[in-house]
């Protein structure tokens, strides 16, 4: 397919606004919006909000007690009763804590805007607005209801947000999700691993380690016998993965410990692996004598597979194409909300946000150019589906 008349306009009149494009994402980087720090992910979802009330959209705030507030933005210029739904997810908190602009502030050097949350995702939150201007100023109307979801607990595992999620999904035919593009030349995102965390905790007995040590069970030792069981469940084959990432355990050198814990992230591809490495870990058993074991937790997003994103990628690579433009589509290992949609079955397209690099660093940063580009993509999704 070759570019198209009715695709290219989109794209030429967001080219004109990459600037207004870049300082909306300055704005947005300034207001920091660290998951747990409530009052600062209100701020931001406030000045989020005023930007949609301003396009018409209908904004509802979803208060959460002791998270941010989700935004719920319902924009239908044709007042559309039945038809359809599509939902586009987001998420406004970002991994960096508060003051972290002190030391990484926003800048644009060399075609690049850098700052914490540029990418993941504060520039999928530019992008979906900037998209709304497109279809507006071209006065082309999307045939379904579209429904915009900004979450505020997303990067600490959406645990206020995920049923929210749920249930506009539910009555999504599609699910556009806004998290970073997939390399710099923005593949977006078919499927991903499923992810969760397992947390292992051992009790032991506690005893003066020179005095009676035969009194003592060693938490510390159990958990360390219990790692190389848990990392023979590693294969990458078939795309497991079993890390242990956070280590504890113990008061001072001269006590047996009574108390250690080890959390483990678990990544898989499967469903079914995912559910049978769940009941490995539920079987572990204590190794020394007298010791006992607590397991914890379990996946929280079940994989994304392909199938549920296939016939929105062709679409996606076909609207690409009219408007001059290349899409590739990546298989990633990180979780998003995009696995608990692809769950129920509904059609999910992810990685639809921002092109850029090292998401959750010091040197995170997204292409300025590229913002167009991934918004007149997300107009015309939005315009067609
Ligand atoms: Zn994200």
């Amino acid at each position: 397919m070759k570019a198209s008349p009715r695709m290219l306009p989109l794209v030429e009149w967001l080219r004109k606004r990459e600037s207004a494009m870049a300082r909306l994402l300055g704005k947005f980087v300034r207001a920091e919006s660290p998951s747990l720090d409530k009052a600062a992910v209100d701020h931001f979802g406030g000045i989020v909000a005023a930007e949609w009330r301003r396009r018409g959209a209908r904004v509802t705030l979803l208060r959460q007690r002791e998270r941010g507030d989700h935004i719920r933005a319902d924009w239908n210029p044709r007042g559309i009763r039945a038809g359809g739904q599509i939902l586009i997810l987001g998420h406004l908190d970002t991994v960096y804590g508060r003051g972290t602009l002190a030391r990484m502030p926003f800048r644009l050097s060399r075609g690049r805007a850098y700052g914490p949350g540029a990418f993941d995702m504060k520039g999928g939150l530019v992008i979906a607005l900037f998209a709304v201007d497109a279809l507006a100023a071209a006065r082309r109307w999307p045939a379904k209801r579209v429904v915009f979801l900004w979450t505020s607990d997303e990067e600490i595992g959406s645990g206020t947000s995920r049923a929210v999620i749920e249930r506009e999904a539910r009555r999504s035919d599609a699910v556009l999700v806004l998290e970073p593009a997939s390399g710099l030349d923005g593949g977006v995102k078919t499927g991903r691993k499923g992810v969760g965390e397992v947390e292992i905790v051992a009790t032991g007995r506690a005893a003066h380690a020179g005095l009676n040590p035969e009194d003592g069970i060693n938490a510390i030792h159990e958990i360390a016998l219990q790692i190389p069981r848990i990392s023979r469940w590693n294969s990458p084959g078939r795309g497991i993965t079993v890390s242990a990432g956070v280590i504890e355990g113990g008061t001072r050198t001269n006590v047996i410990p009574e108390k250690a814990r080890v959390v483990v992230d678990v990544r898989a591809v499967r469903a079914g692996d995912m559910r049978a490495l769940e009941r490995k870990f539920r079987a572990l058993r204590p190794i020394l004598r007298g010791a006992q074991l607590q397991i914890l937790g379990g996946f929280n997003r079940p994989p994304m597979e392909r199938k549920t994103s296939a016939a929105l990628y062709a679409k996606a690579r076909s609207l690409a194409r009219q408007m001059g433009l290349r899409l590739r589509e990546a298989y990633v290992g990180g979780g998003s909300d995009g696995n608990f949609t692809a769950a129920l079955g509904v059609p999910t397209l992810d990685g639809l946000g921002a092109v850029g690099e090292n998401a959750h660093s010091h040197a995170e940063n997204i292409l300025v150019r590229a913002l167009p580009e991934r918004s007149a993509l997300l107009a015309g999704l939005l315009a067609t589906l």
